[in-house]
């Protein structure tokens, strides 16, 4: 088998620091770029002592030049393969800073097209299941164009998102260019940042405490939580594969956010109670994937269920 380099932009994010981990461990060669908005060093930092993993402090959007500086520099040749995960993504931190998650989604998807396109790679873009929006169609299959609010508090993310969908697909259209979308669906496992707002890190953290659950409304909305293991799994199934796209890639066991609170104070054996907080604009009622094309033109398919995946999970914010 030949060594590939790959490029992975958001090497230090969450779901970054776990493909890195997983392709490092296969002998690639792995270059990590990420500026560390969200992302964390200590994601990475065992990786960074082994000749395969370079890592690359660097915004997406900044000018392309000053990457290809740094890739010479740190004698980096052709690159095979880019994942462009490289975006903020939990609700919260995307509000903080709207218009730098614009941008990745936009312009420092640009930049990594172009690059992807000097070094004739493929490259793969991580959409979201928010292209969906609030859907009026469940569970949502790749074919559902969405019901996006363009100009909501969510639309620096989801539309920025859909923005490279459109990108990739002009890209490919006009310059032949090798391209891969995927909608990732919740995500959950360790390395998530407990602060980072969302709905997995904050239960867990709670839990762990003992302090009040917060439920944002009266927690009847649903989503569907994928491990973390799986999605990597279903990532790098999709980049070897001959499909362009969008792929839905998530966990299609749905629960309610309630049935999530009570699932976490029982598994983590917590004392906590619940409460109810007020629901956030624009937080979709329903969310489930209808993962029909990924079983059939990539074979994947979950198999890590949400005890197990979220035993694991816990483990790690009790001991981290
Ligand atoms: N949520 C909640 N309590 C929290 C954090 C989130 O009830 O402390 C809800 C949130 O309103 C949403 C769901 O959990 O309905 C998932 O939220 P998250 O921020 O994880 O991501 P989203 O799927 O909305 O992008």
């Amino acid at each position: 088998m030949t060594i590939q380099t790959i490029l992975i932009t958001g090497g230090a994010g969450f779901i970054g620091s776990h493909l890195c981990e997983h392709l490092v461990n296969r002998g690639e060669t792995i270059v990590c770029v990420d500026n560390l908005g969200s992302g964390k060093r200590e994601n990475i930092r065992h990786m960074e002592e082994k000749k395969n993993f370079v890592f690359i402090y660097f915004d997406v959007t900044d000018s392309l030049e000053k990457l290809e500086k740094e890739l010479t520099q740190k004698k980096i040749g052709k690159i095979d393969q880019i994942y462009h995960l490289a975006s903020r993504a939990s609700p919260i931190d995307y509000q903080t800073y709207p218009v730098e998650t614009a941008l990745a989604n936009s312009l420092g998807l640009n930049n990594m097209i172009k690059l992807s396109m000097k070094h004739d790679a493929t490259i793969l873009f991580s959409s979201t299941s928010e292209a969906y929006g609030q859907p009026k169609v469940h569970p949502q299959p790749e074919e559902y164009w969405g019901n996006v609010n363009p100009v909501g508090i969510r639309s620096c993310y989801d539309e920025s998102k859909r923005f490279g969908e459109a990108l990739m697909m002009a890209y490919y259209r006009g310059h032949n260019a090798k391209i891969k979308i995927v909608r990732i669906f919740n995500t959950y496992g360790p390395k998530m940042r407990k602060d980072d707002g969302r709905v997995i890190p904050n239960f867990i953290q709670q839990a762990l405490n003992n302090e009040s659950i917060t439920i944002y409304g009266d927690g009847t909305q649903t989503r569907s939580f994928c491990y973390v293991s799986d999605l990597i799994d279903g990532l790098v199934r999709m980049m070897n594969s001959k499909e362009i796209g969008p792929k839905n890639l998530g966990n299609p066991h749905e629960m309610t956010i309630l049935e999530c609170a009570n699932n976490i104070i029982k598994i983590s054996g917590s004392a906590s109670k619940i409460i109810f907080k007020s629901l956030p604009e624009d937080d979709p009622t329903k969310r489930q994937p209808d993962i029909s094309a990924a079983r059939m033109m990539l074979g994947w398919e979950p198999k890590v269920n949400f005890e197990e995946g979220i035993k694991k999970t816990i483990e790690w914010f009790r001991e981290n």
